[in-house]
């Protein structure tokens, strides 16, 4: 059990990062729990945790704006460093290349990459003081492979496997563990309109991914006590990517 241990799950309100709050809550963590608009299924999650016997507090705030970020983490954090930080906010604005807009690209690497740096660079000198924390960082497949309509966000996908990497080369001596989850095609709202039938024939274990099964492996990474995993990227894809 993580007796006293604090995890910071940045949209954890839907889908993948509900899952992540949840499973971690299950395994003794307190969860800090953010969130851009959706109240409501925050109010959810938060019941959820309260019944698995932890604490959950809401944080809402949109993780493109550093000045949301600061007000929202900065002075939570100086008095007490997380354990654990997942990144997973994230959102698909998908177009082809050639029709997309400035605002479907801005939009995406401001959400999904700039995001990443406002909330890191905010919530980590509090764990270089503490040393010690556990950072994971939920990328795609389509940061790995490419996606055809999907430049925008494979792009700022390959973007948090670089940030990732080069973060865990800077603070692995000081006990700070950074590694990242590539998920495939998961069932939640943003895969709502894909058409499963084209999918399924692409997946060799045949269904769709599950957001618990992302939320495993990130438990497993937030919670297993000899850790030599460090910079790495795992793909959790039922082998669409190998
Ligand atoms: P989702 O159901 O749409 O949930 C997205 C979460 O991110 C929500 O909590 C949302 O908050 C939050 N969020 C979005 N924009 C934000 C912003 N500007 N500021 C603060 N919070 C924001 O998405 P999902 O499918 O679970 O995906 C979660 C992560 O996994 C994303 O990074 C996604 O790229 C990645 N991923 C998903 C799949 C998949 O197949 N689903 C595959 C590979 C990777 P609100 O509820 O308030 O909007």
């Amino acid at each position: 059990m993580n007796v006293n241990k604090t995890a910071l799950v940045i949209g954890g309100s839907r889908g993948i990062g509900r899952a992540i709050a949840l499973r971690l809550a299950g395994s003794g963590f307190d969860i800090w729990l953010t969130y851009r608009s959706s109240h409501e299924a925050a109010e959810n999650v938060k019941g959820e945790i309260a019944d698995r016997g932890r604490s959950c507090e809401l944080i809402p705030f949109d993780v493109s704006s550093y000045e949301e970020t600061e007000t929202a983490l900065a002075a939570r954090t100086k008095e007490s460093a997380p354990d654990v930080l997942v990144y997973n906010a994230g959102i698909a604005r998908d177009n082809l290349m050639v029709w997309m807009t400035k605002e479907e690209w801005d939009s995406v690497l401001s959400t999904n990459l700039d995001g990443f740096f406002n909330v890191t660079r905010t919530v980590l000198f509090s764990m270089l003081k503490a040393k010690k924390g556990r950072i994971v960082v939920v990328s795609s497949v389509s940061g790995q492979t490419g996606q055809a309509g999907q430049v925008n966000y494979s792009a700022s996908k390959a973007g948090l496997i670089g940030a990732a990497k080069s973060l865990a080369r800077e603070v692995g001596k000081k006990n700070i563990f950074v590694n990242v989850v590539a998920p495939g095609f998961i069932k939640t709202d943003m895969t709502g309109d894909i058409p499963e039938d084209q999918i399924l024939p692409l997946i060799p274990v045949n269904r769709l991914g599950r957001s618990e099964d992302i939320a495993s492996v990130v438990d497993f990474l937030c919670s297993e006590e000899h850790m030599y995993i460090h910079g790495q990227v795992i793909g959790i894809n039922g082998g669409l990517a190998m």
